[in-house]
Formats: structure tokens, sequence, C-alpha cells
């Protein structure tokens, strides 16, 4: 590391969980089970392309299915362990979860609220969010994005995170 380098210097994608990274069922309200954790076409190439480039990779999700009873902490890492087992058949590790478990209007961590970005840049110093970036298919992950400083782009529901990223690494090779 040169010495005169200060500040965070790593860059980090923060993904939204269901509808980007997994399917989001139209009938379906949560995922309550792995068995219905579907990753989406688009997932494991779209992280393999930013792991590449250097980003650390942090999954920012509301489940409030916890709070509503339907989903036991227990059950959501047993999904969770199955996004990761599914992730790393491609080669890719995530560097962390960050889950709200909460109820509407009870924390401050339930996405549109910056909660869980927050508390990732506070864990990882090393970065820098002004030149990370948020992928999310709802206005409240942007919101939460823009609270907490990170550029965001907007995908469609069940859209393919790897077209997204492809054109979002693009632009930033033109600038
Ligand atoms: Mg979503
Ligand atoms: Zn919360």
């Amino acid at each position: 590391m040169s010495a005169h380098l200060s500040g965070p210097q790593r860059r980090a994608a923060f993904l939204d969980r269901d509808g980007v990274l997994n399917f989001k069922h139209p009938d379906l309200y949560y995922v309550l089970t792995p068995d219905q954790l579907e990753l989406l076409p688009g997932a494991a190439p779209g992280l393999k392309l930013l792991g590449q480039a250097g980003f650390r990779l942090i999954v920012v999700t509301n489940q409030r299915a916890v709070a509503l009873g339907q989903l036991t902490p227990d059950q959501l890492d047993a999904i969770h362990a199955k996004l990761r087992r599914e992730l790393a058949r491609s080669g890719v590790t995530l560097d962390a979860i960050y889950v709200c478990p909460h109820g509407k209007d009870a924390c401050a961590c339930r996405k549109p609220a910056a909660g869980l970005l927050l508390q990732a840049l506070h864990d990882f110093p090393d970065i820098d969010p002004a030149r990370s970036i948020l992928f999310g298919d709802s206005p409240s992950d942007l919101e939460a994005a823009r609270r907490a400083g990170i550029p965001a782009v907007q995908m469609g529901v069940n859209g393919s995170l790897e077209a997204a990223v492809r054109v979002w690494l693009r632009q930033q090779d033109s600038v």
C-alpha cells in the first residue's frame, strides 16, 4: 500500500435480494424456504463481473416476514446458506448479507431507511460510498442509497443483473 493513500479506497456493489438476485414470485409474497429461493439467470454472472472489477459484494434486504412471524431467523439463515452455495458454484463469494427483519416504521434499517447501508459502511471502513453502486428493483432501494450517499441503478423486477452491470460498467469506462 502506498503511504500517501488515505481514506476509503475500495468500491462495493450493494445488491437488493428479491427481484434482483432471486426470482420474485408474483403470487408469493416472501421467500420462506430454501426451496423457494430461485436465482435469476443474470445474478451470478453479474456478481462475477462486479467481483472481477474489484467490488466488494454486499446484499441488503428487507425481510419483514420475520417480524410477521412467517420466517424464523434460522430459516432465513438456511435461505442465505442456499444463496451462498448457489453463487459459490459460479465462483462468487458475497462479503456480507445485511437483513432488516423488522416491520414497517419500527426501525432505522428497513429500506428506504439507510441503516443497512450505513452498518455495512461502518463494518467495511475501506469502502468509498461515492464510488460504490447499488442495484435495486424498487424505489425504496434507490432512496436508501441516496440517503447513504451511494449511487444507484434501478433495474426492472426480475431483470438481468448481468445486463445492468454490463451497461453500468461501460458507462464507468467512458467517464
Ligand atoms: Mg427487491
Ligand atoms: Zn430494520
